[in-house]
């Protein structure tokens, strides 16, 4: 089965994203549990606590088809470690946000190196944060995004994705999500069923269809290896609609959240329910 949504907003407070994903008829969604665009939150009460999983229960959407995502302004590969650190302290205080509301998944991008080390090195640095996370937290998942390699953010390669799998510590807490606009435009086709059908074959080679642990649905404003990230309503970019046809029948993308991050948020429901559309019985 397919759980379609989208990253819904959480302002007023965390307990407001499962209400605003059940008016959209969403079954999946995706928040940010504090401001992206700070460092520092206050920490969760009990009662914001509690709210949250009241709602989500109204919403009747599992807590694994809920896909967190952390702040913008977290680099785990930063190459100045006081900056790396601070990454890491915010990093631990979001992944522990999401065991407090007994969600079991946290969505990032890896990081960047932004010109001043390699990207090997980089990589390298991604990988030790992640471990360090994963020893000072408990139960949640770490699910690293693909990226569209804009500007010197790593995450664009397969490869990148597959190094920081290989390399974690904890099999059990690592996974991936794939989203298709930041994939297309990094080089990766899937607009033909042959060429969806190759690409996924090269994310099943280097990743594995068993780290796959959300994906955001895009369609993309650029074109194809065009490395710029820019997402459009579905059907309406250069990717088209054929290729979620693709998507919303391969049964490797099963009971997953699959989360819309398209600019027209006014049309989510009607995209939510041409993505079902799209499903042959
Ligand atoms: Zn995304
Ligand atoms: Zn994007």
């Amino acid at each position: 089965m397919k759980f379609v949504g989208a990253h819904v907003s959480a302002s007023g407070g965390v307990f407001n994203a499962p209400s605003n994903a059940m008016k959209i008829g969403a079954k999946a969604f995706a928040l940010f549990t504090k401001n992206q665009r700070q460092w520092l939150a206050k920490p969760l009460d009990d009662e914001i606590i509690s709210k949250f999983k009241t709602n989500l229960e109204l919403s009747k959407i599992l807590p694994k088809h809920t896909l967190p995502h952390d702040s913008y302004l977290i680099n785990l590969g930063h190459p100045e470690v006081e900056k790396r650190e601070k990454s890491l302290i915010a990093f631990i205080d979001e992944l522990d946000r999401c065991d407090e509301l007994g969600l079991d998944r946290l969505n990032f991008h890896p990081g960047s190196h932004l010109k001043q080390i390699s990207e090997e090195e980089c990589l390298e640095h991604i990988a030790n944060s992640m471990n360090e996370a994963i020893r000072k937290t408990k139960n949640v998942k770490l699910v690293i995004e693909n990226t569209a390699g804009q500007g010197t953010n790593l995450g664009y390669k397969l490869e990148h994705l597959g190094y920081l799998v290989e390399n974690c510590i904890d099999k059990d807490r690592v996974g991936v999500c794939i989203d298709t606009c930041h994939f297309f435009t990094a080089g990766y086709d899937i607009r033909t069923l042959k060429t969806y059908e190759e690409s996924m074959k090269k994310f099943d080679t280097i990743i594995g269809f068993e780290f796959l642990a959300g994906m955001h649905l895009n369609d993309s404003k650029p074109d194809l290896g065009s490395r710029v990230d820019r997402h459009e309503s579905i059907g309406k970019g250069k990717i088209g609609l054929e290729a979620f046809r693709f998507i919303m029948n391969d049964e490797r993308i099963d009971d997953i959240p699959m989360i819309l991050e398209t600019p027209n948020s006014d049309i989510w429901p009607q995209e939510i329910e041409l993505l079902y559309s799209l499903i042959k019985n």
